[in-house]
């Protein structure tokens, strides 16, 4: 016998699409093509876009290259065929009383299936000419009579995304169906979130929430948002435009809360599981170590270390990112905290995404802390330190290496603290392996890209966050250009005065090898640049070279007998030759701006002033355009909102990406705002 389905507990919104009625087995399979299973996927299928059929323009004020809607009746309409039948065109002529209207389809001889003499069409498109006035392959919809105008007709009607098959009006009066159907059904996601009695504008409960100026929500901007059931309503079937806005906005807000819970959920977890090591030190390391440094911290340097012990001294373990500029100091910082979990007689790892950054932070460590008595090892995929001794082993030792670290059986007795550089090259779950290598040690993770709030509070929600955000004084400063191709002549006369004037540069190429593509390959351009630049001496680097190549390349270069480095984007982390003030970045329109930013971080480290010339195709007018923003400014927030809102959060995110959220209402560009709201509401929902 089976047992009957407790649909009592069961939300109706649950149904599968295929029991409603309409559904057969072809609409069915469409649907699931789609997405949309039940009867909750349909109510939230968005929109595409939205038609404002109460207000469409005659065919006659049609203008061209301007995408609008306008009607019209089917006056004339036939298929030319051509080259023997291969080719044709499908047209339609329409008339609204002002003027006609050629829609044309090429080689979709179907289409002929869709339209009769006389028919009502809305049509949506962009004219491509005025005389006669033509749209090619608009998007179009034959009005019928009967009832379900009004659903399809003088209204603001939805556009849906759609499969093949699926009729656009079909799928409308479906979901109008069902809505009106389920509409009731709908309810809160978070009832004791968000206040219900108002039937139509939720008010929020608000406490007044113990929160910092900087993270608490704009809550007035949220009093008039819809209820949830209203909201999906709205979304389908808007009254006015600032609907479809409301509507996006309040789903957008329950995805939020969802997301922010998990986070959450996820942070109270780890808090249950783990005790803390504490890690404060006693300053015998730190002391001696900043003695020697040779300059002071910044105020920013000192604030945030005052933020890590007190993470390192608590109950949980730390779990903080640093964020602060390329050359804002993170490696200092990263040693004063390394010190404080080796004072407290712990060992330390540090990773670095790439083998010639583990290899600089080595020889820096080395030098910072072995007078101190610690040892420093370095593990990479092609080289291991002398292996740490069993004999000495109350010598506490800092581990430095690459995602080597991860792989290899490398295991560390007395792991307290877990450093990782330039987070954003390695996705979340390597920076889980590697804590997973001791019981719950401390975790900073660094990164010089810096990450919009918005992303910050979700992407990176589980972890507390400091930022440095100033740099040390006396730097020279970093001026930008945006040159086009043609101008490169000029750019190799002004390094050459330069180098002359004993500086080194870097010439950034998007390839190592030559793809045909149009873009220029490190490897390609070598000899030409070489004679260029006769009698300099250049060197080469790329992913491709053995390691001992890239280590003897870097060492020549750090010394400056290779006086300027051809590279491809490897260099974009950590590496600090403050000698080197030139940066040419060719086909510098193949970059996202963050990255150019962090490329760009390689110079003006010194004191002399630095050049970082960005090229771009001539032809590309729109890419200098973009590039434009980093000749105005060497803020590396400004630079992160600017390249988030033109390139979306992909690009910032780098292996991190794989973590996204998938989200279909929210928009991490533009909802900082209401993500801190959910924050709130989130942590409000545990209580
Ligand atoms: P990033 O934050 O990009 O990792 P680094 O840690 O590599 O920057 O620091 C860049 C350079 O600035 C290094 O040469 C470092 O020695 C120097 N530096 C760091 N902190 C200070 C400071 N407080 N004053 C002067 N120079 C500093
Ligand atoms: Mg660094």
């Amino acid at each position: 016998m089976s047992v009957p389905p407790s649909n009592a507990l069961e939300s109706p919104l649950a149904r599968p699409l295929k029991e409603l009625r309409g559904v057969g087995t072809e609409r069915e399979a469409q649907l699931t093509r789609l997405g949309l299973h039940t009867v909750e996927d349909l109510l939230l299928h968005r929109p595409r876009r939205y038609e404002d059929r109460r207000h469409f323009r005659t065919i006659a004020e049609l203008t061209l290259d301007e995408a609008a809607t306008t009607r019209g009746t089917i006056v004339a309409l036939g298929t030319k065929r051509f080259r023997g039948g291969h080719k044709s065109v499908f047209e339609i002529i329409l008339d609204d009383g002002t003027a006609r209207l050629h829609c044309r389809w090429w080689n979709l001889p179907f289409m002929q299936n869709y339209f009769a003499m006389g028919d009502e069409v809305f049509v949506f498109g962009k004219p491509n000419s005025l005389k006669p006035r033509t749209i090619d392959h608009p998007e179009t919809e034959v009005i019928e009579g009967g009832e379900e105008s009004s659903i399809h007709v003088n209204r603001i009607a939805p556009i849906y995304p759609l499969t093949e098959g699926l009729p656009q009006r079909w799928l409308r009066s479906f979901i109008w169906r069902t809505l009106e159907q389920y509409e009731n059904d709908i309810v809160e996601l978070w009832p004791k979130l968000l206040n219900e009695s108002h039937a139509v504008a939720a008010t929020f409960r608000l406490r007044d929430y113990a929160l910092t100026s900087k993270d608490r929500p704009d809550v007035q901007g949220f009093r008039e948002l819809p209820s949830r059931a209203n909201a999906i309503h709205m979304l389908h079937f808007p009254e006015a435009e600032g609907d479809i806005d409301l509507a996006r906005r309040r789903l957008a807000l329950d995805e939020y809360i969802s997301l922010q819970r998990e986070i959450q959920l996820r942070r109270k977890k780890f808090e249950a599981k783990a005790q803390s090591r504490p890690c404060v030190g006693d300053n015998h390391l730190i002391k001696p170590f900043l003695a020697q440094l040779g300059f002071s911290l910044t105020g920013a340097q000192t604030r945030v270390l005052r933020e890590l012990r007190k993470d390192m001294a608590g109950t949980h373990p730390m779990r903080r990112l640093l964020q602060g500029d390329v050359g804002s100091g993170k490696t200092a910082v990263a040693a004063c905290c390394a010190l404080m979990a080796l004072e407290s007689s712990y060992n330390v790892a540090l990773m670095a995404p790439t083998e010639i950054l583990a290899e600089q932070h080595y020889q820096n460590f080395k030098r910072w802390f072995e007078p101190l008595g610690i040892r420093v090892a370095l593990q990479t995929g092609n080289y291991k330190s002398s292996p740490p001794s069993t004999l000495n082993s109350q010598l506490s030792t800092l581990t430095i290496g690459t995602h080597a670290l991860i792989e290899s059986a490398f295991a560390m007795e007395r792991l307290g603290l877990v450093i990782i550089d330039e987070q954003h090259k390695f996705g979340v779950t390597q920076r889980e392996q590697l804590v997973r290598k001791g019981n719950y040690p401390h975790l900073l993770v660094m990164t010089a890209t810096p990450i919009p709030r918005t992303l910050g509070l979700t992407l990176y929600g589980e972890l507390d966050v400091s930022t440095i955000d100033e740099l040390p004084a006396g730097r020279g400063r970093i001026k930008t250009f945006v040159r086009s191709d043609d101008k490169l002549p000029k750019v190799w006369s002004f390094i050459r005065e330069k180098l002359a004037e004993g500086r080194q540069a870097y010439v950034v190429y998007p390839r190592v090898e030559d793809t045909g593509k149009g873009l220029k390959a490190v490897t390609k351009e070598f000899d030409n640049l070489e004679a260029i630049l006769a009698p300099y001496r250049i060197g080469l680097l790329h992913g491709r070279l053995k390691s001992a190549e890239k280590e003897l390349v870097m060492t020549a270069f750090r010394k400056n007998t290779v006086r300027v480095l051809l590279a491809t984007p490897l260099i974009e982390v950590g590496v600090d030759v403050p000698n080197a003030t030139i940066m040419v970045i060719e086909n510098a329109e193949q970059f996202g701006l963050a990255q150019l930013h962090q490329l760009r971080g390689r110079i003006g480290r010194g004191a002399h002033d630095s050049y970082c010339i960005l090229i771009a195709a001539a032809k590309s007018r729109e890419a200098q355009q973009r590039l434009k923003v980093l000749e105005e400014t060497n803020d590396g927030f400004r630079i992160a909102e600017a390249d988030l809102k033109l390139r979306g959060p992909g690009e910032l995110l780098g292996q991190q990406q794989s973590g996204m959220p998938k989200l279909r209402f929210g928009n991490l560009v533009d909802d900082l705002e209401l993500i801190k709201l959910a924050r709130q509401l989130a942590a409000e929902s545990w209580v």
